[in-house]
This record gives C-alpha cells, sequence and structure tokens, in this order.
C-alpha cells in the first residue's frame, strides 16, 4: 500500500497526454488502453467547424447523443469544459493503485439503458459487496441488522415506528404510481402535492419519531438534500422514475442495495463507461472546451468555447438545467425556459472514500454499509474492488452536512469523517492508508449534485419547459429523463430521446 496521503482529485496528466487529450488524467489511471492523444480533440486557438449537431457537454448524456446521431450519419462534435469525459461519473486513482468513485458508481434492476451500454463496451459489473450485517448507529447505539431478514434491510427501530413507516412507504409507492413520468405536473393532484414539502408531508404522515428517522435518512441518501428542500410532486415523480415501462417505480427500488439501484458496480470504475464511448467517437469530442455562448444566425447556430467555434444546425445542450442557465443564448431564451433553470439546483453532495489494507469490518460480519442519525457521514458503503486487494469505506456527506463542509479544509473534512468511520467500525478505521475525497459542490461544472432538484411550486409551473425544444435547441442530461432521472441511467435516455428528436427533424 502506498503511503498515506491526502489526494485530490485534480490529477496532473501523464506526459504522453496532452492538456486536450481525449481521456484526462484519471483514465490513464484505469487503464483504458486504446486511448491514446492521437484520438483526441483539438480545440487550437480560435478552429472552427461545421457539423449537423453541436453538443455541449462530453457527461453520458451527451456523449451517447452523439453515438446515435453519429450512427445515423450525421456529423457532430461535442464540446466539453473539463480535462476529461464523464462528467458526474469520474474515477479517483488511488495512490497505491486502483481506483474508486468520486460521483455516479451504482447501477441495479431495470436501468436497462447504462446496463447495455456498458455491455455494448465491454465494461463488465460486479455485486456491490452486500454480505453480512448492515449496522444501525441511532441514539449513541450500534445495532448490526441483517439484510435478508423477514423486514428485508430495514433498519431494526421500535415496532411502532416499523408499522408506521410500513405504511408511509406503501402510500408513496401507491401515490408515486399516479405520475406520469414523461410529464409529472399533469397528475390528477400535481398542484396539490406540488404545495407541500416532502418535510411537511412526513410530518404529518410519518408520526412517529424513528419512522420520521428511517424516511429523513433515506431522502438525504437517495436526494442530498433535506425533506424540507423537496417537492412531494418531485419526491413522487422521482419513485414512479425508479422502473421501466414494464416495472412501476418503487422506493425500495431506489433505497435497496440487493434488488435496487445500489446492486452493481463496475469493474475497473464507473468512469470507464464515458471513456471507452468517447473512444467511439474520436476527435468529435473535444475537451476543455467550455462554451459560452449560443448564437443563432438565421437557420444555424454558432456554439462558441473557449478556443472553438461549432457551426450547426441543431444544438444539445447536455448540461444539468441550473448549469445550462449558464451559457448566454441569443436570441433570449422564453421566459419560463430560464425562470425553470433559476428554480432547479444542484443538492449537495460529497464522497470520502477511506483506504485500509483489508476490508477489516467484513471480520467483523459487517457489509459497510451503516445508516446514522448522527455525524458527517449518515450512509456508507463497502467500495473494495471484486478482488478485495484492498478495503475501501465510502461514505457520503450530504445536504446540509455537505453544505457545512463546503469551505472546510481536506484535513478537517477527513478528521470527520474517519471519526464517524471510528464509531461505526471501531478503532482501525482510524487509521487509512490513504483518503480521498469529491467535493461536487465546488466542481466549476457540477455545482453541486446528484441531481437538480425541485422544490414545492417548480414542476406544476415550469415542468412542461423541461424538455421542449427552443428553435433549434434541445436539451438532455439525466434530468430530463423520464426513467431514472437523476441516474446514469437516466443520462443515457436522455441521450437516446433528444438524439430521436433531432434526427426526426434534420
Ligand atoms: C456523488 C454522486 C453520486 C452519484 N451516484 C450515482 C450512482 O451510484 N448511480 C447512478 O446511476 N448515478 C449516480 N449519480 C448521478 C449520475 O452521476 C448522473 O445522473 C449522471 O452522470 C449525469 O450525466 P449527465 O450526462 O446528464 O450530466 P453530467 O455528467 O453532469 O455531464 C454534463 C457535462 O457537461 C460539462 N459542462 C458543464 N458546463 C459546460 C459548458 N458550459 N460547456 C461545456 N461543457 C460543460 C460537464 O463538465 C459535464 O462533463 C451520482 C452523482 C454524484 C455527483
Amino acid at each position: 500500500m502506498a503511503s498515506e496521503r491526502q489526494h485530490s482529485p485534480q490529477h496532473s496528466l501523464p506526459s504522453r497526454l496532452s492538456r486536450r487529450s481525449l481521456i484526462g488524467g484519471t483514465a490513464a489511471a484505469v487503464g483504458a488502453a486504446a486511448l491514446t492523444a492521437t484520438s483526441a480533440g483539438t480545440a487550437s486557438a480560435a478552429a472552427k467547424r461545421d457539423v449537423d449537431v453541436a453538443i455541449v457537454g462530453a457527461g453520458l448524456a451527451g456523449l451517447t447523443a452523439a453515438r446515435d446521431l453519429v450512427a445515423a450519419g450525421k456529423s457532430v462534435v461535442v464540446l466539453e469544459a473539463r480535462d476529461r469525459v464523464g462528467g458526474r461519473v469520474m474515477g479517483l486513482s488511488l495512490p497505491g493503485g486502483g481506483v474508486t468513485e468520486g460521483g455516479g458508481e451504482f447501477i441495479g434492476p431495470t436501468q436497462d439503458r447504462i446496463r447495455a451500454l456498458a455491455d455494448s463496451l465491454g465494461v463488465a459489473t460486479f455485486s456491490t459487496y452486500n454480505s453480512g450485517n448492515n449496522l444501525l448507529y441511532k441514539d449513541g447505539k450500534k445495532t448490526p441488522y441483517a439484510t435478508d431478514g423477514i423486514l428485508g434491510s430495514v433498519p431494526p427501530i421500535d415496532a411502532a415506528g416499523l408499522a408506521n413507516a410500513a405504511i408511509v412507504q406503501a402510500t408513496l409507492d401507491d401515490l408515486a404510481k399516479q405520475i406520469p413520468v414523461d410529464a409529472p405536473w399533469t397528475a390528477p393532484k400535481a398542484d396539490e402535492w406540488d404545495r407541500q414539502t416532502f418535510e411537511s408531508w412526513l410530518r404529518a404522515n410519518a408520526v412517529i419519531p424513528s419512522a420520521k428517522f428511517l424516511f429523513d435518512v433515506a431522502c438525504t441518501s437517495i436526494f442530498s438534500a433535506e425533506p424540507r428542500e423537496l417537492s412531494l410532486l418531485f419526491v413522487l415523480f422521482y419513485i414512479a422514475a425508479a422502473g421501466n415501462a414494464a416495472n412501476p417505480g418503487t422506493l425500495e427500488r431506489l433505497t435497496e442495495t440487493a434488488n435496487g439501484a445500489q446492486e452493481l458496480r463496475f469493474v475497473g470504475g464507473s468512469q470507464l463507461v464515458p471513456i471507452k464511448l468517447a473512444a467511439t467517437l474520436g476527435d468529435r469530442v473535444v475537451l476543455n472546451a467550455p462554451v459560452h455562448t449560443i448564437t443563432r444566425s438565421g437557420g444555424t447556430y454558432a456554439v462558441t468555447a473557449d478556443g472553438i467555434t461549432v457551426n450547426a444546425r441543431r444544438v444539445v445542450v447536455a448540461l444539468p438545467p441550473p448549469l445550462a442557465a449558464r451559457i448566454t443564448y441569443d436570441p433570449l431564451l422564453p421566459a419560463a425556459r430560464d425562470q425553470l433553470t433559476q428554480r432547479l439546483p444542484m443538492a449537495s453532495v460529497g464522497k470520502a472514500i477511506a483506504i485500509y489494507d483489508t476490508p477489516f469490518w467484513r471480520a467483523d460480519g459487517l457489509n459497510g454499509q451503516v445508516v446514522s442519525d448522527t455525524g458527517v457521514i449518515s450512509s456508507t458503503f463497502d467500495n473494495s474492488p471484486p478482488d478485495a486487494s484492498y478495503g475501501a469505506l465510502m461514505g457520503f456527506i450530504e445536504a446540509d452536512e455537505a453544505r457545512k463542509l463546503d469551505a472546510a479544509s481536506e484535513a478537517e473534512v477527513r478528521a470527520a469523517v474517519l471519526k464517524d468511520y471510528t464509531t461505526y467500525f471501531g478503532a482501525k478505521a482510524a487509521s487509512p492508508t490513504s483518503f480521498v475525497l469529491q467535493r461536487w459542490n465546488n466542481e466549476a461544472y457540477t455545482r453541486g449534485g446528484p441531481v437538480s432538484i425541485a422544490a414545492p411550486g417548480v414542476l406544476t409551473q415550469y415542468g412542461p419547459a423541461l424538455r421542449a425544444p427552443v428553435g433549434g435547441i434541445h436539451w438532455a442530461g439525466t434530468e430530463t429523463s423520464t426513467y431514472w432521472m437523476g441516474f446514469m441511467d437516466g443520462a443515457v435516455r436522455s441521450g437516446e430521446r433528444v438524439a430521436k428528436e433531432v434526427l426526426a427533424v434534420l
């Protein structure tokens, strides 16, 4: 194992790769063999390109759209602000070798499109470590509990709380069934549900404190937002979206590891998917090219980024809505579209991964998954590699806790995180061999995560502007997806949908 050191996600690039190479520093760490500087897009000073479609953003959404448009014979350029592809999917190389995920990581049942994409690129999956007991840390007490008991993996709170929680969960699932995933604002009770926060609804329904605690933790784990920040309609839509056309979404599918959204991980790290996808696009992907303006002139658009202007008949903006709002549009976007993007902020999230010589908690019968009512980390996973050649404990820093730490030094965050890990897993957790931290709130081209969230009144008033094209400008990104909005699968679905939308008019 390498000696311990703090690790910044801003890797230095290996010398054989240029600043504008396709894959950026992380890719070298994850061993994307076929990728070299020769496949790199270059944005030499004041470069110009004329294409059918300019795509803004080389996350999974933008890259998927590009794949489908190229397959249909269209010329495309993908302009990416960062020096790497993948956006919210990001590999962090570890000092001792190996890679772990700083962003999107898990996939699960009904996430068919990310699964199909990964399969097509030869990126294999493995099961998230889930053997042994979960750990509940509540009121200063640790309680291990089985994940395959009669209650599934529901934490062992008091009987009254469990009964209340079961009713609340069933109610949420039932209400979610009334949500049309392509237009939640048209649900029969959309106005009523969009008038209240999830917090106020929980206070009226999760009346036993221990039940309320379970939904509070579920909320921050799913959205990285507090219940008071979310519209009930938005929460119901998110539950409805956690499925596919054949399987209605459920809250359980969002929260579970086995049979849920945390079931599988990608061998070699999730960023291999966008890296390999980008490799198929070659120099159509241009890195270090933040887009500043999109200007219409007659029937074409000039998309201007640092060092390059792309003239295109159609534009796909594959960014989270608040980031799309930072581009200057000429002519102005319709008010409804701009005001929508003013009202869909990113939630607040970070990930802290401590590396150990071994996944020592496994010997104690623990699977590394914690649910806690305290600390900066209230939800953890065992992020060790499939061969367990080292141990990795990953914890989410979410919502209020993330905001509290935005301005803290890495050393301060590390100390707070390791204090929690030691509380949950014992003294060995205090001494990792390395520690990696990814704080999305402080990332220029994401500014939070995992997803944009909607407070009351947003979906019913502005929802229809979410996907509606504006002239030749089309919108993609996971936030525009009908299924698995907020997830990698939603990003891929949105790329596939927007490519069809563009092909229908080109
Ligand atoms: C901490 C965290 C954990 C997560 N966990 C999971 C998980 O376990 N499973 C899961 O499925 N999902 C997870 N997600 C969500 C998932 O990562 C996202 O839903 C998905 O990656 C979004 O893809 P996208 O293409 O829509 O957007 P992005 O990945 O955000 O892509 C947008 C791209 O646009 C670029 N960009 C921004 N502004 C500009 C500009 N002006 N010009 C040019 N380019 C620009 C960005 O750099 C970025 O590359 C997680 C996210 C986070 C942050």
